[in-house]
């Protein structure tokens, strides 16, 4: 989220705080119209709305789709022209950082994230995997959630599946510890199940403090669940993969989770391609 509209959601809240106004609670996308204010301190990349049947056509792979950062209220008539990420996932009001001036540092944000229990992954955890890498990376991996590796050494992609994510970025001249990688939840899912909706809605708010924090040229989704969340996109990864988006100001890239090609090898093409596409990016900024 941009500093002015952070500035004036706070100085909402203190309004509503004085008012004698604590509990918030979310309305259903679409259900809200919009607030003169914070359009007002809306950025040029409008910052978050809430989902949209107007999902573009097609486009090429390099053609770029305009996605507006996660915000609390429902902007006017959407244009078709814009895929609309879920509204809930701005969940501020549970996740709402401390009274601080500037920007946020990551570990500001683990601090806030403290021991979470904000969900119903917090029983059957070892470890929160919150992220790893370099705090002012370019390229920001999101996957889908811990495993079982990651879960037991509090880091994310350290499994098979991180191997072949190191792997991929090795064939493309990329280090590991020159991005950050993180999960759009930060608590293994029982059995690795997909994380469930109100458990990415816990958990979003704090990905989204990431990504403003390390403000990264390039977010590349892996797998299905990122693209949703971070995205707002359901088709299926499949056909949209290799294409690049607009997220804010920052661009994002959705692609395969390495895991599925670990269960289908002989998609690693695709996701070389992808890594391909990522490296020219890097190299043309
Ligand atoms: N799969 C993910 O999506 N994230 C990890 O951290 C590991 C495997």
């Amino acid at each position: 989220m941009h500093d002015e509209t952070r500035k004036e959601l706070r100085a909402w809240l203190e309004f509503y705080q004085e008012l004698g106004i604590e509990g918030f609670y979310r309305r259903e996308p679409g259900t809200v119209g919009s607030s003169p204010s914070l359009e007002a301190s809306r950025p040029t990349q409008p910052a978050a709305a809430p989902p949209s049947k107007h999902v573009p056509s097609p486009v090429q792979s390099r053609e770029v789709t305009t996605v507006p950062v996660p915000r609390p209220i429902a902007p006017a008539t959407p244009s078709p022209a814009i895929i609309r990420p879920p509204a809930p996932s701005f969940s501020l009001f549970e996740a709402a950082p401390a009274r601080r001036s500037g920007p946020e540092t990551l570990e500001q944000i683990r601090q806030d994230l403290g021991d979470c229990r904000r969900c119903k992954l917090a029983p059957t955890r070892k470890t929160i995997v919150y992220g790893e890498g370099n705090p002012h990376a370019e390229l920001v991996f999101i996957g889908e959630g811990p495993g079982a590796d990651e879960d037991e050494q509090g880091l994310p992609f350290v499994g098979r599946a991180g191997k072949l994510l190191n792997r991929m970025m090795q064939t493309v001249g990329l280090k590991r510890e020159d991005v950050y990688i993180c999960n759009i939840v930060k608590c293994r899912p029982p059995e690795n199940r997909t994380p469930e909706k109100d458990e990415v809605d816990a958990c979003s708010p704090f990905l989204y403090r990431q990504i403003e924090a390390i403000k990264p040229r390039l977010i590349c989704c892996l797998g299905a669940p990122a693209v949703r969340t971070v995205l707002g996109i359901k088709e299926g990864i499949t056909k949209i993969r290799g294409r690049f988006y607009d997220f804010g100001s920052t661009k994002a890239l959705a692609t395969v989770h390495p895991a599925y090609v670990l269960r289908n090898p002989r998609e690693e093409k695709i996701l070389r391609e992808d890594f391909e596409k990522i490296r020219d990016f890097l190299r043309n900024l």
